[in-house]
């Protein structure tokens, strides 16, 4: 038997939920029309006016948004209330310099949660249960998200924030927790410390596990459930349209949820912005319908993935997003962090080095490693072993103040790196996130 959280809005038929649609974004278009002097501007050069989008079909008149324009815009330029009626900031992870930061009004906190109260019910969480938060809480969106949908639904919330794994154990075993919210890495983590510590899954009581704010495949599913003696749901979305719970798993696990009463989802083509049907595959852009603060309109997550309309057995009518399966940019997730490789590339000629360098990501017992491969300049060559490796270790200091994670720095001789006569190959990703 299937459990809704709002059963009359997540099986709502598709002629209530196009008219909620519609009339929500046509409100939302207006609001941020006169509020919002950005976009207002991105509006007029398209020219569009607010009341040129009445219902969904207008939605391609809009201009698209993407994250050069948060950058752009940092930090009030995208804002649509007055500052004192936001209750709450959260911002993406990684980036230092300008960063992105989201706003929310006290009821665009109460919406994002009920959101997230629907995945764990989805999950098969009622009040019941027990909640161990596990995914990081502050600036961050996942431990708030989280942790603001379990109490939602009254769950026993327990904020543990990510890290301390042992410790997660002990609460786990003493307070009985039934469902465990953190990243898909974190959640293999904590599977293999249970087992470093003698211990197996009928030594603790979880039952369902919601994980995501990264890619993982059914691989590490099939692992860490076999590992918790879990079920694990997937669960997505960005700091941009509030953070996790714009998409969320039931138990068919056939896809994503996307909480289309929040948001509109269209597919495009990442090259030229031609808007693609259900079921082709191309970049899924947003449009938040209810956020107050931070309303996106036709906002480019650079997620690939495919949309499915068709009929799905747990009974919600909300259309499916699959997995992501890329990016149309270049960001890599690395432990948890946003990384562009242009971040890396800056560190190195601000500290001199030649822009000749290799990014190789693994995953090593279910962690995130990240080696750069450097080349010496020319007048560097002379230098004494140990010379290497002081400045080995002075720069991945210097990778990790822009990225907040730290490297393993390998200086290499000059003219070692393959040269490309095309684009470039500085990234080899190992992990093999994608299918
Ligand atoms: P958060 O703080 O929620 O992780 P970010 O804005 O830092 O949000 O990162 C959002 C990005 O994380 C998404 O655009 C997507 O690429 C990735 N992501 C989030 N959830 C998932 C998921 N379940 N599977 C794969 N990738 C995900
Ligand atoms: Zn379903």
């Amino acid at each position: 038997m299937a459990n809704y959280y709002q059963p009359e809005i997540e099986c709502a038929s598709e002629e209530q939920r196009k008219a909620m649609q519609d009339e929500r974004l046509a409100s939302q278009v207006k609001h941020v029309y006169e509020n919002v002097e950005y976009y207002r501007k991105l509006m007029d050069e398209k020219g569009v006016k607010p009341e040129d989008v009445q219902t969904t079909a207008d939605l391609y008149k809009l201009p698209f948004i993407s994250k050069a324009d948060l950058r752009e815009a940092y930090p009030y330029g995208l804002l649509a209330t007055p500052i004192e009626e936001c209750v709450e900031i959260h911002s993406t992870s990684g980036t230092t310099g300008k960063r992105v930061v989201a706003f929310y009004t006290k009821e665009d906190v109460d919406l994002w949660h009920e959101c997230c109260a629907r995945a764990i019910v989805a999950a098969g969480g009622t009040k019941e249960d027990i909640c161990q938060i596990a995914y990081g809480y502050g600036l961050f969106t996942g431990g708030a998200g989280l942790d603001g949908g379990s109490h939602k639904l009254g769950c026993l919330t327990l904020p543990m924030s990510s890290g301390n794994t042992e410790r997660q154990i002990q609460f786990m075993q003493d307070l009985k927790s039934t469902i465990l919210c953190c990243t898909p890495s974190y959640a293999a983590y904590i599977g293999e410390t249970l087992r470093d510590m003698g211990l197996t899954p009928d030594d603790i009581s979880l039952k369902a596990g919601i994980f995501g704010a990264e890619p993982w495949t059914e691989e590490m599913r099939k692992d860490i459930e076999k590992n918790l003696g879990i079920k694990a749901y997937d669960i997505y979305g960005l700091t941009e349209s509030s953070g996790p719970g714009v998409a969320f798993e039931c138990s068919a696990q056939k896809g994503m949820h996307i909480n289309e009463d929040h948001f509109i989802a269209e597919i495009i083509n990442p090259e030229t912005g031609e808007v693609l049907s259900d079921g082709e595959k191309g970049e899924l852009v947003f449009t938040s319908l209810t956020k107050k603060a931070f309303p996106l309109l036709r906002y480019r997550t650079r997620d690939i993935c495919v949309l499915n309309r068709e009929k799905c057995s747990c009974g919600r009518t909300f259309v499916r997003m699959t997995k992501p399966m890329g990016r149309s940019d270049d960001m890599m997730i690395i432990r948890g962090v946003n990384v562009f490789p242009s971040q890396i590339e800056t560190v190195l000629l601000e500290q001199g080095y030649p822009p000749h360098y290799r990014i190789e990501v693994d995953r090593v017992n279910n962690s995130d490693t990240l080696d750069v491969y450097v080349e010496l300049s020319s007048n560097m060559f002379s230098d004494t072993v140990k010379d290497i490796a002081k400045k080995e270790k002075d720069l991945a200091g210097a990778i990790k103040t822009m990225l907040g994670i730290s490297p393993k720095v390998h200086l290499v001789p000059a003219k070692t790196i393959e040269r490309s006569e095309g684009k470039a190959v500085r990234v080899v990703d190992k992990r093999k996130l994608h299918d």
